[in-house]
């Protein structure tokens, strides 16, 4: 069994950026993503919700994120941006990055899934949920982001079993999750500090380094429907997803659109 996760350890192992984020550890909760936003009024700054277990974890569109006591690593991030919400699109695929950089660090490798999912050996390993809130601002525009991410540190069979889909897991008992935490929290807080000041531009390099379906046949559906089909080259300077379809060259926008690899 896990020790449960401190704070005063996740703070304490945290680069100095990160220092500034307000952190707060629960046994239980429904969805962090949901606690987060509901606080949105009387925050300050940035705040990291972590939960040990969440019972109504959110996925897009209304899906899912199911967790299992000591199997997952659940939480969000609150962060106010100085900029108008269309210029969010692409941070969905720059968490990813984040994600994917920080998993060498403790010997695992991911690859990234167009637009929101890291993905170990085919299967879907983390997954992230932006959900964003108009704030407040005297002097211009902002957004709150609110920034869920699910990891799966192990996969027993009963969650397996409520996924139903290939899910893939980090080896838990090697691992410290308060350093996991720490090392997260510390690379999303230089990745929205970079962010606000030059979008998703620094990332698409990274990300395509770390594309899991490049240069694969790849369909996009809208729910059961298959709305693109092509080569999936990887994605653009805005995080659009470039495909090479019989048509030509098109970029997809993430909207509520999955990938699969074409049968
Ligand atoms: P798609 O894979 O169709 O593109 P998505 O990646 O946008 O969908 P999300 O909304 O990010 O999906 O995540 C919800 C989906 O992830 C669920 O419908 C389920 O299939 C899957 N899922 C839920 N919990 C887990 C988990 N712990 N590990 C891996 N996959 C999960």
């Amino acid at each position: 069994m896990n020790s449960p996760l401190s704070p005063q350890r996740i703070t304490a192992l945290c680069g100095a950026a990160a220092q500034r984020v307000a952190l707060e550890v629960v046994d239980e909760t429904g969805s962090t993503n949901a606690d987060l936003l509901a606080e949105l009024v009387s925050l300050r700054g940035p705040k990291l919700k972590v939960a040990e277990m969440q019972t109504a974890g959110r996925g897009r569109a209304g899906r899912a994120w199911h967790s299992a006591r000591g199997a997952t690593l659940t939480f969000s991030l609150a962060w106010k941006f100085r900029l108008p919400v269309q210029a969010l699109v692409g941070l969905p695929l720059a968490v990813g990055v984040v994600i994917a950089e920080v998993l060498p660090r403790f010997g695992m490798d991911g690859r990234l899934k167009w637009p929101n999912d890291v993905l170990k050996d085919g299967g879907k390993l983390a997954g992230i949920l932006i959900e964003t809130a108009l704030a407040r601002n005297g002097d211009g525009e902002a957004v709150w982001a609110v920034i869920g991410i699910g990891l799966n540190l192990a996969m027993p069979d009963a969650l397996a079993a409520r996924i139903g889909r290939p899910a893939a897991a980090l080896p838990a008992q090697a691992l410290d999750r308060d350093q996991l935490m720490a090392a997260l929290l510390s690379g999303l807080v230089d990745a929205l500090d970079s962010f606000e000041l030059h979008g998703f531009a620094p990332f698409q390099q990274r990300w395509n380094r770390l594309h899991a379906y490049a240069g694969q046949q790849v369909t996009v559906l809208e729910g059961e429907r298959v709305v693109q089909a092509g080569t999936a080259l990887g994605v653009d300077d805005c995080g659009r997803l470039l495909l090479d379809t019989v048509a030509g060259r098109i970029a997809v926008m993430a909207g509520d659109v999955s990938l699969r690899i074409k049968e």
